[in-house]
């Protein structure tokens, strides 16, 4: 009997992934010639812990507060005080005026980013997306009955295709939604690119007659090597929203803790902020976790220790290209992107395998004939896979 499930939920709930193929077949690895043979490339784990000051706000938080309003049901947007304490570190950094009716939690980057999609979002619209990009993108898109419309990798620079997105600037274009630093190249986008891209959008909202939303997507944001300085997006466009987690800088993804932030310059930024709110309700996204509500906004000043990444991004960089690939340098994140040493990138990092070396072809990030590594590792790994690096290479020789 043909099932009477939705089919598209089916599939995505039962699809491994390949990152999850990756570290399923790393385990089995670790099983047969130990761990520390095993060089996982594969996952976004954060590597370093969260600062101390994280478990003394939440444990002084536990013992000094009380527990029925600390377990209890926040306001759906996130607690009032919290909000407050969010727009004054935000304000304090970026030179902004925002206000806690400016800012609605939610769970991490995932959830903010679906409630800007189902909110803006009518069947049929069309959302652009940058390759490489987060391949839940496209999950999250169609999620919302729109539809991700791919603008081709500028594999050089992994800036963006101009060209590319004149022509998909059609009127059924809702948002455009832009991850610097990137996931998986790990650049950051220049403030001419953001300009120009600025100047486009705002061409084809006049000439269509309705805004393009500009959604940011910044779990990286901190992550940034030597001092980059990354551009303040709502500083260059108006119908700018911005997906912030702390799941990365603070290394705290099991605890599902984020926002969206509406300035109040978006065109009807009261309606948006009602229809994000809307898009939560009807997600069932609504009150993000009360005591991690409390938690990052006491330590919305702070980061990780995420030096390490840096002098990752370091090692590897230089080994790689001594080695003969070809990587563009990242400027944050803890992910590289460098070409793969056969145009099928799939075979690529199957051959890789066979050194024990898990990275994770590029295709599934709309950007085939690359491979991403994720260096969140301890740097003594990075160190000690350079040889299996090595070897890979010398087998295209
Ligand atoms: N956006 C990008 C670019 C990411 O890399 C990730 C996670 O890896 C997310 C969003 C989702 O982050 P969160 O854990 O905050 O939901």
């Amino acid at each position: 009997m043909p099932s009477r499930l939705n089919q598209q939920m089916v599939t995505l709930g039962t699809q491994r992934s390949v990152i999850r193929e990756l570290f399923e077949f790393g385990k089995l690895k670790a099983a047969e010639i130990g761990a520390e043979n095993v060089f996982d490339f594969s996952i976004g784990n954060p590597s370093v812990p969260a600062p101390a000051s994280i478990n003394e706000t939440a444990i002084r938080f536990l013992q000094e507060m009380n527990p029925v309003i600390l377990h209890g049901y926040t306001s759906a947007q996130g607690d009032a005080s919290v909000r407050d304490l969010l727009a004054a570190s935000v304000n304090r950094r970026f030179h902004t005026a925002y206000t806690a009716d400016h800012f609605y939690l939610t769970l991490g980057a995932a959830a903010a980013l679906c409630c800007c999609f189902h909110g803006l979002c009518n069947a049929g619209d069309e959302v652009i997306i940058f390759a490489p990009y987060f391949p839940e993108y496209t999950v999250f898109v169609k999620g919302a009955g729109a539809r991700p419309v791919i603008i081709p990798a500028d594999t050089e620079a992994f800036q963006i295709d101009f060209e590319a997105l004149e022509k998909a600037l059609t009127p059924s274009v809702k948002a455009v939604i832009v991850n610097s630093p990137n996931n998986p190249s790990g650049v950051v986008y220049a403030e001419a690119t953001i300009k120009k891209l600025s100047e486009m959008l705002r061409a084809a909202s006049k000439k269509y007659g309705h805004p393009i939303y500009l959604i940011s997507d910044e779990p990286y944001r901190e992550i940034v090597f030597s001092s980059t300085a990354v551009p303040f997006l709502p500083d260059f466009y108006e119908n700018t929203l911005i997906c912030y987690s702390w799941s990365k800088s603070l290394s705290l993804p099991g605890e599902r803790m984020g926002y969206v932030l509406i300035p109040p310059a978006v065109e009807d930024s009261a309606l948006v902020y009602a229809a994000v709110a809307g898009a939560g309700r009807s997600l069932g996204y609504v009150n993000a976790p009360s005591l991690f509500q409390r938690v990052c906004a006491a330590c919305a000043d702070e980061t990780s220790d995420v030096a390490i990444y840096e002098a990752n991004k370091n090692l590897l960089c230089n080994a790689l290209r001594t080695m003969g690939y070809h990587v563009v340098e990242p400027d944050g994140t803890f992910y590289m992107f460098p070409r793969s040493l056969e145009p099928d990138d799939t075979a690529f990092a199957e051959r890789a395998k066979a050194h024990s070396l898990l990275i994770v072809p590029g295709t599934g990030f709309g950007c085939p004939g690359h491979v991403r590594i994720s260096y969140c590792v301890p740097t003594e790994t990075v160190r000690r896979s350079l040889a299996a690096f090595e070897a890979l290479s010398k087998e295209y020789l």
